[in-house]
């Protein structure tokens, strides 16, 4: 009989993470947040710029979004991320365009960010996730030479998602990412279909600065909702991303 799981993945680190990991001590939710070892403390305040939001059918609309994207200083980043309900996996020391990177520049960018995260923060890093979303076969090398198991895409799959768990070479396809306006009836959905034979995963990954953009679909109220759902439904294995590789068994 396969399970349900349930995860979600943040990038970056910036302060609203104060705002999502409440969220998720208070309904229980396991998670992977996603940190630039060299980037600590670095502010960039009234971040203006068009962006998508996914609508409840799938199409999309451009938006021009305001926010705050200032990094944790390392000390409350230490505090923040100690919880056990967390993962920390790497984002890449500077958060680089990776695929236009030379080897040796590669290799600190992903295995050297890995291993200072392991010193900050003592605990084994896993995964790593692509900046932007861009990768080429050097980057998926250098990940498997520092021994990272896991990455995932910056995609979603839309409101048609099979709930299936899709990975290529471990790197994970999400299910559906914060501004989707569809997030709440696909999790709808996904709680009453019935589990066969196979594993199903809701994989839910965003920004936490996404919560200050003033659209419904990435708000506080909106994440509420969509946590205390998943909470409260039956059946439900939370994990964070490196629990679901170990538990669906990919590799
Ligand atoms: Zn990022």
């Amino acid at each position: 009989m396969g399970r349900k799981f349930f995860t979600v993945s943040f990038d970056d680190g910036t302060e609203q993470d104060v705002r999502l990991v409440a969220l998720m001590e208070k309904y229980g939710i396991r998670g992977t947040v996603n940190l630039s070892s060299g980037l600590f403390g670095q502010r960039e305040e009234g971040v203006s710029r068009e962006t998508t939001e996914a609508l409840v059918d799938g199409t999309e609309r451009r938006i021009r979004v305001c926010y705050d994207h200032n990094i944790l200083p390392l000390e409350q980043a230490k505090e923040l991320y100690s919880r056990d309900f967390i993962e920390i996996a790497g984002h890449g020391a500077h958060h680089m365009h990776q695929a236009s990177l030379d080897r040796e520049h590669l290799t600190d960018e992903i295995a050297g960010d890995a291993a200072r995260l392991e010193e900050i923060f003592g605990r084994k890093v896993r995964g790593h996730v692509f900046p932007y979303g861009e990768y080429n076969e050097e980057c998926l090398s250098v990940m498997e030479e520092a021994g990272l198991v896991y990455g995932r895409y910056v995609t979603s799959a839309g409101p048609e998602a099979d709930f299936a768990f899709h990975a290529e070479r471990g790197i994970i396809r999400p299910t559906c990412r914060m501004t989707d306006g569809f997030a709440l009836p696909l999790l709808e959905r996904f709680i009453s279909a019935p589990c066969g034979d196979e594993d199903m995963v809701f994989y839910f990954w965003g920004h936490s600065f996404e919560l200050d953009y003033g659209i419904d679909s990435a708000s506080d109220a909106f994440l509420e909702t969509l946590f205390r759902t998943a909470a409260e439904a039956d059946g439900i294995e939370f994990v964070t991303n490196g629990e679901l590789i170990d538990a669906a068994g990919i590799r």
